[in-house]
């Protein structure tokens, strides 16, 4: 084992009726910020969504704090090791859904989900013929890394899913899909949304890309490039064979790359995959124009 790292990055969701959100909210945020943790927790009345950092001793106790509530005593934890910090500040925010999704039936996976594939069965599903693997995330997630032959959805927020998989998706009602998604939430939504449009068997990979990269047999296989993170690393590892590559592509010059920046300009921040050099030769701008536009103050 590599040596233990002073801090740790959880990530973990729940689906259960949680009474008065409101009220949970504000006391969680405030017992988040005693504890001395920082991140970005969803709380809604259908569910928790969080991912946190803090050292090993803050975040052993937070797991501890919530499996001691009955409400999420089966919680499951995807645990990194860090060298510090993985944000700058602890929002604990109250939303009407944990993730956005342009539905107007409910969807609760408690009730109509695809089936769970444990990172082996996904694997082992991946290499059959014949089957569809859609990646469950926008495009600029999938450009940084997914998996082989996974379809590349045309999309840039999770909203826009559903529109997405009416119109480009209805021809594989038949045949077996696998989609996946950083760290199984956003599946959970969007195999039941496929379910109830009529496509026949969706399965969706539990705990994400995330749990699948930690799993000591399957090690990341299939999975090309970096997983793209919602946290200040932006990218980690999946891959952990001597087949990791890099898929991403540099957005001026188009040499592989696996490093997103946000442009300089501040009125732009476009967040962008640059090489190394294409950094310093255009110093850290997606474009000339906001080159310009800095440059002419
Ligand atoms: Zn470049
Ligand atoms: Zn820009």
């Amino acid at each position: 084992m590599t040596k233990q790292l002073p801090y740790q990055i959880l990530l973990y969701y729940k689906f259960v009726p949680i009474p008065d959100p409101e009220a949970f909210q504000s006391e969680h945020l405030q017992y988040c910020k005693d504890l001395g943790l920082k991140g970005r927790i969803l709380v809604a009345s259908e569910g928790i969504n969080g991912t946190v950092s803090g050292t090993v001793e803050q975040t052993e106790e937070y797991m501890r704090h919530m499996k001691a509530n009955p409400l999420f005593a089966d919680m499951v934890f995807k645990i990194d090791p860090s060298e510090g910090h993985a944000f700058r500040k602890m929002f604990v925010r109250h939303r009407k859904e944990l993730v956005t999704f342009r539905v107007d039936e409910e969807l609760d996976p408690n009730i109509i989900s695809g089936k769970r594939l444990s990172p082996k069965e996904f694997y082992e599903t991946l290499q059959q013929d014949d089957v569809i693997v859609l990646d469950g995330r926008t495009d600029y997630e999938y450009d940084l890394g997914h998996f082989r032959n996974a379809i590349r959805p045309d999309v840039d927020s999770f909203r826009e899913f559903p529109e997405w998989i009416r119109e480009n998706m209805s021809q594989y009602k038949d045949k077996t899909i696998l989609t996946y998604c950083t760290g199984g939430i956003r599946c959970e939504k969007l195999t039941g949304f496929m379910l109830k449009e009529g496509f026949k068997d969706v399965a969706q990979l539990e705990g994400g890309i995330v749990t699948y990269g930690k799993d000591p047999e399957v090690q990341g296989r299939l999975f090309d490039g970096k997983c793209y993170v919602f946290d200040e690393r932006i990218s980690v590892q999946i891959n952990r064979t001597d087949e990791d590559i890099v898929v991403g592509k540099c957005h001026h010059c188009g040499k592989p790359a696996d490093r997103y920046i946000n442009c300089a300009n501040d009125a732009c921040h476009l967040q962008h995959i640059c090489c190394d050099q294409c950094e310093e030769l255009h110093h850290g701008f997606c474009s000339e124009t906001c080159e310009e536009t800095v440059a002419a103050g």
